[in-house]
């Protein structure tokens, strides 16, 4: 069995490229990555420079898998045209950007239908990415996930049957597949804390879309309760989830090869980063898999 992909959410600080040495910098092999500033609509132009940095440091620094999340104005499910159309460029721009640094997954909140109903926003979502992958043929090695949801408000994607409908109203679905959040997950009713939880939310995502639309996987413990719809992120073994759900997703050969990412709270030293993945590493049963840089003699 190959190593582990772990690894967290990097500030891009400095240049986009700059996440890898940070990612490097506390051990791991897989990093996720905003490719510009995920609260302003506009990024500057693609750095050349950055983006040749990046694919000569990724393998320097020992990273195998990189993902990159599209900013959270994006609302492709808005039944508002100008908001609508605003989202679809700015998510074509995300594709385009990560397709310059060769990332080959962009992790999208599906959207928010805003009262519309979630019929209509899901309709929505789907027609936007028909067209964002018409207008972007270029991308089409770089896939949209759609990101497993907490189901907050009017958020869509909170369960994989919401995610398939989507997917299945989308034209070329070779560029679409899905990335499943353990808080999101478990805000949304699906009960990571034991095996037959596990084992149902497993069945289920085999049902609606087989277990290999799942891409990444996001590892965050849960502040809120089962299916309280709340999203608010905790270290890992300090929330309801606790540490036997992570080790459960860790020691199953199904991920193989599938980045696991947090997205947990943390100051700039990073320090909380180690901390979550030596507690992830200490989960892992055969030491074999767990990364290089993560090992205790490293
Ligand atoms: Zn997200
Ligand atoms: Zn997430």
């Amino acid at each position: 069995m190959t190593h582990l992909l772990l690894g967290a959410h990097m500030s891009i600080a400095g240049g986009v490229s700059q996440a890898l040495d940070r990612a490097a910098s506390v051990g791991s092999n897989a990093v996720q990555v905003f490719t510009k500033n995920n609260r302003q609509w506009q990024g500057p132009p693609i750095d050349e420079e950055d983006a040749a940095r990046w694919s000569q440091e990724k393998p320097a620094q020992h990273i195998c898998a990189s993902v990159s999340h599209a900013s959270y104005l994006i609302n492709l499910a808005s039944p508002k045209d100008d908001l609508w159309e605003k989202s679809r460029r700015a998510h074509i721009d995300e594709l385009r950007r990560a397709h310059a640094y060769a990332i080959p997954h962009v992790v999208l909140h599906p959207g928010a239908h805003t009262g519309s109903g979630s019929e209509a926003g899901i309709r929505r979502v789907a027609e936007a990415l028909n067209r964002i992958h018409a207008e972007a043929p270029e991308c089409d090695d770089t896939l949209t996930l759609l990101e497993l949801m907490a189901g907050q408000g009017t958020t869509l994607g909170r369960s994989f049957a919401e995610l398939r409908a989507i997917i299945e109203q989308v034209d070329d679905r070779s560029r679409v597949a899905i990335c499943a959040d353990t808080c999101h997950a478990f805000a949304a009713g699906y009960d990571l804390r034991s095996q037959d939880g596990y084992d149902a939310m497993l069945e289920e995502l085999g049902q609606e879309l087989g277990l290999d639309a799942l891409k990444v996987w996001h590892f965050n413990d849960s502040k809120g309760a089962l299916g309280s719809h709340v999203d608010r992120h905790t270290h890992i073994g300090e929330g309801e989830i606790g540490e036997d759900g992570f080790g459960r997703i860790l020691n199953d050969a199904r991920w193989q090869g599938i980045p696991m990412l947090l997205e947990t709270p943390k100051e700039d030293d990073l320090a909380e980063d180690v901390k979550n993945l030596r507690r992830l590493c200490a989960l892992v049963d055969d030491a074999d898999r767990i990364p290089p840089g993560l090992r205790d003699d490293a």
